[in-house]
């Protein structure tokens, strides 16, 4: 049976649906109500963590910038609750956009609350339509699992949603992917079977392909059943 990977819910499902179908898994998208985290890291084989709004500033320890532009009621506790069990189980996760900022307060890292502000002379890293724009170029560190996945060590250019970004990383995560202006594209934890979070959004490539190696990575680091 193909690995059933846990999809937390947001407010465009569609994409990262259709990326865990194409490569070779079954999305179960949870509920907050129904689907308490340690009842569902029970019945699935990995997890993945979808974008959304700001980490409410307070759980790492700041006060909300003008710009805090806040995820659903409860989002924030029920993912934070999951992503922590999930490591501790050393189920796969695979983060994205808002995951990547989750995974890292739920490992006391700290986010710059929003960049055109906090650091003045960044990249624009907000363009919304289509969602396929090519924003910037990342570099990836050479050797890390990102670089294996996407085969290259080298740079790329993504497309990028996001006013927020990491700042203090969190406990046993590593930084392995840049944009040129110095702003953290990517983290992993090396020490887990499969721990990748990335702040661009390669479930809008689902149609082309051009990421789906990253998913690929997340299914096959689950355990067969
Ligand atoms: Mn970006």
């Amino acid at each position: 049976m193909p690995p059933v990977i846990a999809i937390t819910p947001c407010q465009e499902i569609h994409d990262y649906e259709a990326s865990i179908q194409r490569a070779g898994g079954i999305p179960r998208v949870l509920t907050f109500a129904a689907d308490p985290p340690a009842t569902v890291l029970a019945q699935v084989d990995g997890v993945l963590l979808t974008g959304g709004g700001d980490v409410w500033p307070a759980l790492y320890g700041e006060a909300a910038d003008p710009t805090f532009d806040p995820a659903e009621a409860g989002r924030d506790e029920y993912e934070l609750e999951l992503v922590r069990r999930a490591t501790e189980a050393d189920v796969p996760v695979l983060a994205i956009c808002r995951g990547l900022q989750v995974l890292n307060v739920a490992r006391g890292g700290t986010l710059v609350q929003d960049i055109p502000t906090q650091q003045p002379g960044a990249l624009v890293h907000e363009i919304g339509t289509p969602r396929t724009s090519p924003a910037h170029e990342i570099w990836v560190a050479p050797g890390s699992r990102l670089a294996l996945l996407l085969d290259t060590d080298a740079r790329i250019t993504v497309n990028s949603r996001h006013h927020q970004a990491v700042k203090d990383l969190g406990r046993g995560l590593v930084s392995t992917a840049t944009a040129p202006d110095g702003v953290i594209e990517a983290v992993e934890d090396a020490t887990r079977r499969f721990c990748l979070a990335v702040q661009w959004h390669p479930e809008n490539f689902y149609r082309t392909g051009e990421f789906r190696t990253l998913f690929e990575g997340l299914i096959g680091a689950c355990t067969p059943r």
